[in-house]
């Protein structure tokens, strides 16, 4: 490792699944390291035990393997660093920067009570400590008396230029004199990232705003253990479309939901890059190596931005478009896969010419995967039955009118080429002559081929079903509207 060689860390805690402002600040990080021939250290920050779970942590490495997100060290679990962190600990209090806390409870409610009534720190831990004094302070420690070890916070301020945020400054007289090891001998967070950070020689710390608080404190204990602070930024917030912090009230914001829905990895990543980021132009759909390509810690914004699913769908779209026939169908495969396994069966005993020619023609209308596998199900089966809704408005009004109608068509149909151009006018002609409008033939005609109120272009989808299919499903529904017509 060179002196220059930038390196970052993803620290997530394993309380939760990979959720999408979690994914953005992988990501970012992600982006630099790689544009700038990087590492990428993955540290699984598990110290709280309780809300710590193998599970969520599976889940997240299972989230960044989708997205594409590959670390090159790690992952680390915070927890296997515990005796550094107690080193970090000793040292700080050999340096005099750091002093045991022996108050009891009472005290401490009585000093929190007192620093709310003079809006100010008081520090009246430390004036105890210094009261006890060291000789009296290391006795009762070493004759086992619990205690806490709190960060002496120095005088001054602490500034720092944050990447994204530009300066920033705190005066140290508002920062409490963090619990840095707790009674029961476990470090405290701010204490454990930056015996982390520096142990894995991080460079750069990209990280959510919520963590803004945070950095003065541990820029004060990087300096208090003499060592090299990084540089910080802060990735503002995402937020909902009411403008409110995005949380599950605006819909999943667990990375692995969308998976689920059968958004593509490389429409989710791009989505991901613009909650913040802004190539500066108006360019709104990339890849991910045009995004290495054109990524910098410049562009990333000071200002929120909004999850907005509509755009999440759409790029999905545009990345679909993007893809090779090849690739779409073998995505399309393990979509219908995921819904039914006979369905991928169906799908693979045709001509892949026919599977390519049926998502063709579905994946103008579909947004996702999912979705487009959904549409597919009836071209790959016989009918399961009528969609009730449009069934009810269709069908049911009048069976005995809609069979003669559909009658009256096929016989028309049949004598026709089958081909678009010729059924549309052949259509056309028979609802004419029958002084109806052409909706009243093709609204049924609709359901009785695929079941369902909403379909690519009628005319194509005959053209796909092909003329035997086609006419088979006209009957069938002729005999079901016979039949209902009879009770
Ligand atoms: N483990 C922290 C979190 O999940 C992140 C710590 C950091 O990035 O400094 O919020």
């Amino acid at each position: 490792m060179t002196q220059d060689t930038v390196r970052v860390r993803f620290a997530p805690s394993p309380t939760g699944y990979l959720h999408v402002g979690g994914a953005r600040t992988a990501l970012f990080n992600w982006l630099l390291v790689r544009k700038l021939a990087g590492v990428f250290v993955l540290r699984i920050e598990d110290t709280d035990r309780e809300r710590s779970s193998d599970e969520h942590t599976e889940a997240i490495l299972h989230g960044m393997r989708w997205l594409g997100l590959d670390w090159d060290e790690g992952p680390f679990f915070q927890g296997a660093g515990l005796e550094r962190h107690r080193a970090d600990v000793a040292r700080l209090l050999e340096l005099g920067r750091a002093y045991r806390d022996y108050s009891t409870p009472e005290q401490a409610e009585a000093d929190r009570a007192e620093e709310m009534e003079a809006g100010r720190r008081l520090r009246r831990a430390r004036e105890r400590a210094d009261a006890l004094g060291v000789e009296d302070s290391d006795r009762r420690a070493a004759a086992g008396e619990p205690h806490a070890i709190r960060f002496r916070v120095p005088d001054g301020e602490t500034v720092w230029d944050d990447m994204v945020q530009g300066e920033r400054r705190f005066r140290n007289e508002e920062i409490d004199d963090l619990v840095i090891l707790r009674s029961d001998r476990t470090p405290t967070y701010n204490l454990a990232v930056v015996s982390d950070d520096a142990d894995m020689g991080i460079t750069h710390v990209i990280r959510g705003d919520d963590h803004v608080s945070n950095t003065p404190k541990q820029i004060l204990l990087y300096e208090s253990l003499e060592l090299d602070v990084p540089a910080f930024g802060h990735v503002p917030l995402i937020l909902g479309p009411d403008g409110k912090r995005l949380s599950k009230r605006h819909g999943a914001t667990a990375v692995g939901a969308y998976e689920e829905e059968g958004i593509l990895p490389e429409a989710m990543f791009n989505f991901l890059a613009l909650l913040g980021w802004s190539p500066g132009d108006d360019r709104e759909v990339f890849g991910v190596d045009e995004l290495i390509e054109a990524f910098s810690m410049e562009r990333v914004g000071r200002k929120s931005s909004v999850f907005d699913v509509t755009k999440l769908q759409w790029l999905n779209g545009q990345h679909l478009a993007r893809k090779s026939p090849d690739e779409i169908r073998r995505l399309v495969l393990e979509a219908l896969e995921r819904r039914d396994p006979g369905l991928r069966a169906a799908a693979e005993d045709r001509d892949p010419a026919w599977i390519d020619g049926l998502i063709d023609l579905l994946k103008v209308r579909a947004r996702t995967l999912e979705d487009l596998a959904d549409q597919a199900v009836p071209f790959l089966g016989p009918l399961s039955g009528y969609d009730e809704q449009t069934a009810a408005k269709q069908f049911m009004k009048d069976p005995a009118a809609v069979a003669e109608r559909l009658s009256a068509l096929k016989v028309a149909l049949a004598a026709v080429d089958w081909a678009e151009e010729p059924m549309e006018s052949t259509l056309r002609a028979t609802a004419e002559q029958r002084g109806e409008g052409a909706g009243k033939l093709i609204h049924p005609l609709r359901l009785a081929l695929t079941g369902r109120g909403q379909s690519p272009g009628i005319f194509e989808v005959m053209v796909l079903l092909g003329r035997e299919e086609a006419e088979d499903r006209i009957d069938a529904a002729i005999r079901h509207l016979e039949d209902e017509g009879d009770t």
